[in-house]
């Protein structure tokens, strides 16, 4: 849940404006583990709901495709999106609404940003060393024993292959 109090919007005139900063630790959206999330969000009252706009960075939880080790990728996300009034119907396009009360919960409209911020192929570092070829162990952390003689096993030979042509 990520709420804010829009009250002061949802009886206001068209073109009526307030901004709100973000500044939150760390938390989750459903599948999602942010560590942070930041920046201002600009609301704008609407004639059939609140505009949402702004521009929020984030850390979200992924896994990096060459060590397969879990980290915080930094995000940015352009967020733009309109927001029912109390009582207006939910749907894929618009799954955010204002409350009777007030209130508006933004997570749905954030996991979807974030998810579509993610990259598609994340690093935990541009210089991470990867998995070991031959014995799977993650090299960032030292955990190959290999003496780096001895044949390769084709399979992971391949592996290398794919990893090394991203
Ligand atoms: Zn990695
Ligand atoms: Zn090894």
């Amino acid at each position: 849940m990520v709420r804010i109090r829009l009250s002061s919007l949802t009886n206001a005139q068209v073109g009526q404006r307030e901004s709100v900063g973000l500044n939150l630790g760390q938390f989750s959206l459903e599948d999602l583990s942010v560590a942070y999330l930041k920046g201002v969000l600009q609301f704008t009252r609407v004639a059939n709901g609140i505009l949402v706009e702004g521009t929020l960075k984030a850390a979200v939880e992924t896994e990096c495709t060459r060590c397969l080790e879990p980290f915080f990728a930094p995000v940015v996300v352009e967020l733009e999106g309109l927001m029912g009034l109390p009582g207006a119907p939910l749907s894929p396009e618009r799954p955010v609404r204002v409350t009777e009360d007030g209130w508006a919960d933004l997570a749905p409209l954030l996991r979807e940003y974030l998810w579509l911020a993610l990259p598609s192929s994340p690093l935990c570092s541009p210089t991470c060393a990867g998995l070991c070829p031959q014995c799977g162990g993650n090299l960032n952390r030292g955990e190959c024993t290999c003496s780096g003689e001895g044949p390769v096993d084709p399979r992971w030979g391949i592996l290398q292959t794919l990893l090394d042509g991203e």
